[in-house]
């Protein structure tokens, strides 16, 4: 059922970016949030593109933001809406605010603009155009640049669902500009139309369009449109507190999912910079729909914590089927420039298993299938070669000769084979293991050692150590 707002309709939340190229976790964040809420109340989550800067929004660059969405599984329940395309549509509400007598046309000349900013500054004052007041018939032929006629007087008040009440007084708000003299819309005004035309109930965003929030509002006052519910959310910072910028590694979501992040971790991840449900760690996103409230986040910054992200990208890891986590893992391969041959897949699915448990990421665990990779003969690093005494070559074609016998070719069976054969010869597993490690990986991460000859499979186990002991002339 969805939950009306205070005016009555369904929740209606946006993710509005400006592509740059790259897509920001702080983006991702407020993709989450407004996602989270819209499906929390049984709303809709929409999506803008603000490509209003022609220079960077790019093609491309719109592609990396739907990506993203995609790649986070945060996609809109329309399809885009973009801002420019709604130039006219942003003037025509210039137009009505003129007639309605809440606009004026501002005929100030550029120096004539300096010149008042020179006074306003030096009197403490915002900007006032003298033009405010004047009469149509007084108008000029000249460009003009449309303004919004704001209170003089009184407080504009956004009573924000994180920030709380913020006020701002209007003596300190100048008229501000809705389209200017090339006939441009500006942000602000474009961004109030749009939302009133998409429907947009709640306004979940970076708190760096705070002020906004209060210029915005007065657009909507002069329209008589019911303004939307505020939430200003905290900047994401770096570990020690900073404003996240490159020192502290990754900040794109194409990034993430390049260093092996699931999404599905991002999202838990994400989830927890700046909200939480009491002191659970990892939730689904069913829990976190059916607990999220956008008045539970905080208003302080939140930092990013790579442990953290690890530990949970560990846990999601360990949760994913082996068919999934093969695809994800042969993709890493592969833009590795492995050639992947048939069979690799089910040797890959067959070795994930026995791997995933330590990897924090999905690199890690592609890092640690790709002994099951390597054709033969495998090169030994030159450790391994020194580990190969006669005394241990004679070892390892006695285990040899003895797992051969094994049929089920399990992890516990194998596991027992090894300890009883460390015993019958009087010596430790560490005798022997390393150098059986070394010959079944090629000196690459591999598990343990039955971990090892199951992922590689029986023959090719047995041809890996026979490579070694008994190379073919
Ligand atoms: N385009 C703005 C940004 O990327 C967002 C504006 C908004 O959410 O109102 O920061």
């Amino acid at each position: 059922m969805s939950v009306p707002t205070t005016s009555g309709r369904p929740v209606v939340t946006r993710i509005a970016p400006s592509p740059t190229g790259s897509m920001h976790i702080g983006t991702a964040r407020t993709a989450l949030f407004n996602w989270l809420y819209a499906r929390h109340t049984g709303g809709k989550f929409l999506l803008r593109i603000e490509d209003t800067d022609r220079e960077r929004s790019t093609e491309g660059a719109v592609q990396v933001i739907f990506e993203g969405l995609k790649w986070l599984g945060l996609e809109a329940d329309e399809p885009a809406v973009f801002q420019f395309a709604r130039a006219d549509r942003h003037r025509e509400v210039v137009e009505a605010l003129l007639a309605r007598g809440e606009a004026y046309r501002d005929y100030m000349t550029s120096e004539e603009l300096e010149a008042e900013r020179e006074r306003a500054r030096a009197e403490g004052r915002v900007v006032r155009s003298p033009w405010r007041d004047a009469a149509a018939a007084d108008a000029p032929d000249r460009p003009f640049a449309v303004r919004l006629k704001s209170p003089l007087s009184g407080e504009t008040l956004i009573a924000d669902q994180v920030k709380g009440e913020v006020r701002f007084q209007n003596s300190q708000l100048d008229d501000l500009i809705l389209l200017r003299s090339d006939g441009n819309p500006t942000y602000n005004l474009a961004v109030v139309v749009d939302d009133y035309d998409m429907g947009v109930t709640h306004v979940i965003r970076g708190d760096d369009h705070l002020n906004n929030a209060a210029r915005q509002t007065l657009i909507y006052q002069a329209m008589d449109w019911a303004t939307p519910v505020w939430a200003h959310l905290p900047l994401i910072h770096g570990p020690d507190g900073a404003k996240l910028s490159k020192r502290h590694g990754a900040q794109a979501v194409g990034e993430f999912a390049d260093m092996g992040y699931l999404p599905e971790a991002m999202r838990n991840y994400l989830a927890k910079l700046g909200w939480g449900h009491g002191d659970d760690e990892i939730f689904s996103d069913e829990q976190a729909i059916s607990w999220f409230d956008i008045k539970d986040v905080v208003g302080a910054p939140a930092r990013l914590d790579w442990a953290k992200l690890n530990h949970l990208n560990n846990h999601y890891i360990r949760q994913t089927d082996a068919p999934r986590l093969t695809q994800l893992v042969a993709g890493i391969h592969k833009s590795r420039d492995w050639k992947l041959r048939d069979g690799d897949l089910p040797l890959l699915e067959r070795t994930i298993p026995l791997v995933r448990d330590g990897a924090k990421t999905l690199l890690e665990l592609a890092d640690s299938t790709v002994f099951v990779l390597k054709a033969r003969p495998l090169e030994l690093p030159e450790k391994a070669q020194a580990m190969l005494t006669e005394e241990t070559r004679g070892r390892l074609s006695r285990l040899r000769d003895r797992i051969a016998a094994n049929e089920a070719w399990e992890v516990p069976g194998l596991e027992a084979e090894i300890r009883a054969f460390a015993e019958s010869e009087g010596v430790g597993i560490g005798k022997f293991g390393p150098a059986l490690r070394a010959v079944l990986s090629g000196g690459s991460p591999a598990p343990d050692l039955a971990g090892a000859l199951v992922s590689l499979g029986k023959h090719e186990s047995l041809a890996r150590l026979d490579d070694v002991l008994s190379p073919a002339p």
